[in-house]
């Protein structure tokens, strides 16, 4: 405390210690921090890249009029961008649903090809059936073949060199015989439930269109593609298989889709 040009100690007790005034300092400064702003969540984020690699982002902006906008532009984060547009929000939006357009199959359509699946399923279990039994025939008469030969060797009616090539013949041909049987047991069907999950997901394209719940539009575009740059205003997005296909078709209910081949 000085006083007319002196120092004097301050004898008085302070109203408040010392401890507690720094904590009020500081509780005073955190308060006085700007507010952390609150990200507006705005719509398919976290799908798109500009070509320069770098991730898309999105700001609002509030012209003169008081009308709202949503651009979507490159964050610029991976180093130099050619891309020197933005995108708004209401011309995007119209391009993902043309997208998922192009993979969507609609409720009724996927009544029948699932109906068509299941009846393709049992017809093809019936198919797998035979030709395991035909497979565990040769089998049985490759083994009675060895046994024979064996016979034959031990009678002394063949040479030592001939029993030990027959035999390895044979065997191999017993050794492929069991590997087609166990590829037959294991992969035989295998196809089926894949392409049943395959429908089922191009129906729900078809119901998001409907609900137009743009949350969920970015996750299912995000588990179907493999890509999706936005260049130049255009978004443009590359579907992992087999949703390539259903998206070059661009008519999933054709019925002239064969959905095992696309997993042969
Ligand atoms: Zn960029």
């Amino acid at each position: 405390m000085k006083y007319k040009g002196e120092i004097h100690e301050a004898t008085h007790e302070p109203l408040i210690s010392k401890k507690l005034f720094d904590r009020v300092q500081e509780i005073m400064r955190e308060k006085g921090k700007p507010q952390k702003v609150k990200k507006h969540n705005f719509d398919f984020l976290g799908l798109m890249k500009c070509p320069c690699s770098a991730a898309i982002t999105a700001e609002k902006k509030i012209k003169p009029s008081g009308k709202e906008y949503i651009y979507y532009r490159c964050t610029k984060k991976k180093g130099p961008c050619q891309e020197k547009h933005f995108l708004r929000g209401e011309e995007l939006y119209p391009q993902i649903k043309s997208f998922l357009q192009k993979v969507s199959l609609s409720s009724y359509d996927t009544e029948m090809v699932l109906a068509k699946l299941e009846k393709e399923e049992s017809r093809a279990k019936e198919q797998a059936k035979t030709t395991a039994q035909d497979l565990k025939t040769e089998f049985a008469v490759n083994e009675q073949k060895l046994e024979k030969l064996l016979d034959v060797y031990l009678a002394e009616t063949i040479t030592a060199e001939e029993y030990t090539s027959r035999k390895e013949k044979l065997v191999k041909q017993k050794v492929g015989l069991k590997e087609q049987i166990e590829d037959f047991e294991q992969k035989g069907l295998s196809w089926l439930e894949p392409a049943r999950e395959f429908v089922l997901s191009l129906n729900q394209a078809a119901k998001l269109l409907e609900s137009e719940n743009k949350t969920e539009m970015t996750t299912f575009l995000k588990n179907i593609g493999s890509n999706c740059i936005l260049q130049n205003r255009q978004l443009i997005f590359s579907s992992r298989k087999p949703y390539d296909l259903a998206a070059e078709r661009s008519e999933a209910a054709s019925k002239s889709l064969r959905f095992s081949k696309m997993w042969t």
